[in-house]
């Protein structure tokens, strides 16, 4: 590790910062640090990064804003990617071509200013494009998935490939990127429809209203931390379940929104997984229903990153 740290700072591939605290690069602002986080200068240094992760089998992984994830209070004993400098975008009449680490909230601001929707529902989300095209981010029934044309990845075998919207396989808040977590998605192609500036600008407006109204954007989170279940909210199930308020440590279920678990000040990662735990516990005994975590677990003992159906 020491040695591939060692190289990737010889070949100027990007910016690394050593033992760098994950909470200055998570929502929810917890868990442990990272060994190092790499953040390459473009295409060509991430491919020459990648090749040292993959001959020295150093453990990995790309991170948009974190605004989804949840990483254990353990190091990270390996090497986080951030595409920050990925951050291009072209508008072509009603096509959006934009770098994986370009911001969703400012993307769906420049699509407003282009007269172009489809892009209003990531208005509020704090994401990045790759974790948007990885996650299937989506809100008010609109998702990535229905407006994505294709996708720019680097594969396993570290050649650049264009994904069909098909490829991606998309469903609910789900991709094949999931399945594929070696893929690395560095561009994504974007296809809207003309429609009214300022009707486009009103509906952001009323739905950062409503935002602010129903979700406590004054506290780090990471978003709704479990899926819906079918025709069922997750959030009303666990208000329903008397857990609003509930609190381990500095960590707790929000009385705002119930399906989100809120940092109220130096939370442990371990407090907010001690309540997605209770609460999936009492899921289950109380309803008899299997809620699946929305958010990825990252660098948890013998937890899956992702909560999968069977589990
Ligand atoms: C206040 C708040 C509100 C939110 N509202 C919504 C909402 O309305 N709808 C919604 O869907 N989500 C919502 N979220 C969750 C989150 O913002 C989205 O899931 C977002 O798409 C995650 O993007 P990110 O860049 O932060 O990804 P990260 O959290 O950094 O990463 C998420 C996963 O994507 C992977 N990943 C990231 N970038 C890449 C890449 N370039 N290539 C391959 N894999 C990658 C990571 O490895 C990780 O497994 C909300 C979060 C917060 C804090």
């Amino acid at each position: 590790m020491q040695d591939a740290i060692k190289e990737i700072i010889s070949l100027h591939l990007g910016k690394v910062l050593i033992n760098e605290k994950l909470a200055n690069h998570t929502t929810y602002r917890v868990g442990g640090k990272a060994r190092c986080i790499c953040i390459p200068k473009g295409t060509e240094e991430l491919i020459k990064l990648l090749k040292i992760i993959k001959e020295k089998k150093i453990k990995h992984i790309v991170l948009g804003n974190g605004s989804n994830v949840l990483f254990s209070d353990n190091i990270y004993d390996g090497i986080i990617i951030k595409l920050d400098n990925f951050n291009k975008i072209n508008i072509d009449k009603n096509i959006i071509t934009v770098g994986a680490g370009y911001p969703l909230i400012k993307l769906s601001n420049d699509a407003m200013r282009n007269s172009l929707k489809g892009m209003e529902f990531m208005g509020g989300i704090p994401g990045t494009v790759g974790g948007a095209v990885f996650m299937n981010a989506g809100a008010y029934g609109e998702d990535t998935a229905s407006i994505i044309e294709s996708v720019k990845i680097i594969n396993s075998d570290l050649e650049v490939v264009n994904l069909s919207q098909k490829d991606m396989k998309y469903s609910y808040r789900t991709s094949m990127l999931q399945d594929h977590l070696d893929y690395i998605c560095i561009e994504a192609t974007f296809k809207l429809e003309p429609g009214d500036k300022e009707e486009i600008e009103n509906i952001m407006k009323t739905r950062r209203e409503q935002r602010k109204a129903s979700q406590p954007l004054n506290f780090p989170s990471a978003g709704s931390v479990f899926r819906n279940p079918p025709n069922m909210y997750a959030g009303k199930l666990i208000e329903d379940m008397g857990l609003k308020g509930f609190t381990i440590g500095k960590a707790m279920v929000s009385e705002k929104h119930a399906n989100f678990i809120i940092n109220t000040g130096n939370a442990k990662a371990s407090d907010i997984k001690k309540i997605i735990d209770t609460i999936k516990v009492k899921a289950l005994s109380k309803y008899n229903v299997r809620l699946r975590v929305e958010q990825r677990l990252i660098n948890w003992v013998g937890v899956s990153e992702k909560d999968k159906e069977e589990d």
